[in-house]
């Protein structure tokens, strides 16, 4: 078989630990036999990070604005053990955060779902997937300390608007957000909902917020009415609901729903809706914004397992998600390139991982939620020499 080729690169971000292990396997076994692989590569491991002064990190944001599509490897967060472990000059920002913010995109969140696999609400048949606005509200939010007697005065430019002065010791916050940047999560979320045929879900709570969150209401409501006709077509819908609400209502259906959230409620949910679906090994995560596609696996490097395998154990690491990043990334590469056989290599891979996994051949993480009698445990390695089985099969 001749090899895929690529035009433009994909935007490549390395990184740490048991991912960084499992990641070059997928490279090599996975994707190096069958695709002339076009990359930009970018290590983000925290060595590299270090020795960098952490300047490869924005680096590989600015090569993923430039080339459109990227596939990131987890990376650790530094911390205190963290400078201890690896002599790091400082503790580094996360990579997430700096790259986020440069990209200012919508972070959507999409469990991948196998009928084998029991799931924590057995009615959630179809995906339920979390857009979450990853700009402002209390994320920029600043505390004041206002004490019994002390007055807190808010103003624009010189103008008083509002005065508190409270009887008791009390703590006040502010918080903020920028207009575009609503603007742009609404687009994306109905068009990521279009993309993947999925219902739309909007909630705030405007009633108890009606300035602050009226103005995300609104510019949703607003947002739709550009995308109506396509909704209709497609026979999927748009509603907003009261966050209370959208919880009754997304309990009580059976999934296929994308539920875009701002982003303090974004950020639990999206943690509420990775539990139910089992294990974090299966959720995929999108940063999505003007133009640029950055995918990668919710979870972390998995240490735990990492420092197993640096005792010598190949360990029973699910790939499912990281596999799927790279699948995710070259379905966008192709189809952004109109490179059908690249665009339907990402397709055939994922159904190559969907085969093996209804076939019965699972990794440790999912042998309690796996709903069929026979099943074989796997290691990180069988695991993807299975799916290269199946894969050949698709390609072939
Ligand atoms: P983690 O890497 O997500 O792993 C937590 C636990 O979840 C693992 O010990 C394992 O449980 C299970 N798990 C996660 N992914 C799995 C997989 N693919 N296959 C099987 N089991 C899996 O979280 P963490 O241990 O809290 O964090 C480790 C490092 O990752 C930290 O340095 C953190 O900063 C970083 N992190 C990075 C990202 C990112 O880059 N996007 C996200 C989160 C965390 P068992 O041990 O019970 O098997
Ligand atoms: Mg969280």
């Amino acid at each position: 078989m001749e090899k895929i080729k690529m035009n433009t690169p994909i935007v490549e971000m390395d990184g740490d630990e048991m991912t960084r292990v499992i990641w070059k396997d997928i490279k090599e076994k996975l994707l190096e036999p069958y695709i002339d692989l076009n990359i930009d590569y970018y290590d983000l491991s925290i060595e590299n990070r270090n020795e960098t002064d952490d300047e490869v990190t924005l680096e590989s944001a600015k090569a993923v604005e430039k080339h459109k599509v990227g596939v990131k490897c987890a990376t650790i967060t530094a911390n205190e053990d963290r400078v201890e472990e690896f002599n790091l000059k400082r503790i580094y920002p996360s990579p997430n955060a700096t790259i986020r913010a440069y990209l200012d995109g919508v972070m959507f969140r999409e469990p991948v779902v196998f009928s084998c696999l029991d799931i924590l609400v057995p009615t959630w048949k179809k995906p339920i997937a979390i857009a979450r606005h990853s700009f402002g509200d209390i994320y920029v939010s600043k505390s004041f300390d206002v004490k019994k007697g002390e007055t807190l005065k808010v103003s624009i430019d010189g103008k008083e608007k509002y005065e508190y002065s409270p009887d008791y010791d009390a703590i006040f916050l502010t918080q903020y957000n920028k207009v575009e940047s609503i603007k742009y999560f609404a687009k994306e979320s109905f068009e990521y909902a279009i993309s993947k045929k999925m219902n739309l879900i909007f909630s705030t709570k405007d009633t108890v917020v009606p300035g602050y969150d009226s103005v995300f209401k609104e510019i949703f409501n607003k947002t739709y009415e550009n995308y109506k006709d396509e909704f209709e077509k497609l026979g999927i819908e748009y509603n907003y609901y009261l966050v209370d609400n959208a919880i009754a209502q997304i309990m009580k259906s059976e999934g296929n729903i994308l539920w875009a959230l701002k982003n303090y409620e974004g950020d639990i949910m999206s943690d509420l809706i990775s539990a139910v679906y089992g294990s974090l090994s299966l959720m995929e995560s999108a940063i999505i914004g003007n133009g640029t596609y950055l995918y990668e696996a919710a979870h972390g490097t998995v240490t735990a397992h990492y420092r197993r395998y640096q005792k010598g154990e190949i360990t029973s690491t699910n790939s499912v998600a990281l596999i799927f990043t790279w699948a995710s990334g070259l379905e966008k590469r192709g189809e952004l390139d109109s490179n059908k056989e690249l665009h339907d290599f990402g397709v055939k891979l994922k159904q190559a991982v969907r085969e093996t996994i209804e076939n019965g051949f699972i990794t440790g993480d999912l042998i309690k939620s796996y709903n069929k009698e026979n099943y074989t445990k796997v290691n990180y390695l069988e695991f993807i020499e299975k799916v290269n089985e199946y894969l050949k099969k698709r390609l072939n």
